[in-house]
């Protein structure tokens, strides 16, 4: 999956629990693939995009990370907007390793007809769409959506 469909996806994660989605949010939903890509495609010291950072262990980790430097608060929508990551790319394409090191297990092999590149274009449209729905109907000032506002 794309940058804007794992931003789209902690953004919705982010509105369930009630939540308002900050910049922090943006970035941290972009943490696992800039801790594993570049592993394996810059410094080719993995053969795969999708491991430590893609699992519940790099998920603890920056879990406790996070709770241990920022608020309660904060550190729990942080922890949120990573794990949206790892749902969303399950999602798309099943290539999750949850229990690496303990096991590489994926829940599909590496597909390259091109399916799953197809299904991931058409996440990210609907992806940009609905972030774009969510900022049309921002309270900018307050930062929430418009239909959900009492006064
Ligand atoms: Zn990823």
């Amino acid at each position: 999956m794309f940058p804007i469909g794992h931003v789209a996806s902690a953004v919705l994660l982010a509105q369930l629990r009630g939540r308002r989605p900050s910049l922090a949010t943006v970035v941290s939903s972009q943490i696992p693939d800039l801790l594993d890509k570049p592993f394996a495609w810059v410094l080719r010291r993995s053969e795969s995009s999708h491991l430590l950072a893609h699992s519940l262990i790099g998920w603890l980790l920056f879990r406790l990370l996070a709770a241990s430097a920022l608020s309660r608060q904060r550190s729990a929508e942080l922890s949120d907007a990573y794990l949206s990551h790892l749902l969303a790319d399950e999602l798309h394409h099943g290539r999750v390793p949850w229990l690496y090191p303990v096991s590489t297990a994926k829940r599909r092999a590496r597909d390259r007809s091109g399916r799953v590149l197809r299904i991931g274009l058409i996440l990210e449209v609907l992806s940009a769409g609905y972030l774009a729905v969510v900022w049309l109907l921002t309270d900018r000032d307050r930062g929430v959506a418009l239909d959900n506002r009492s006064d």
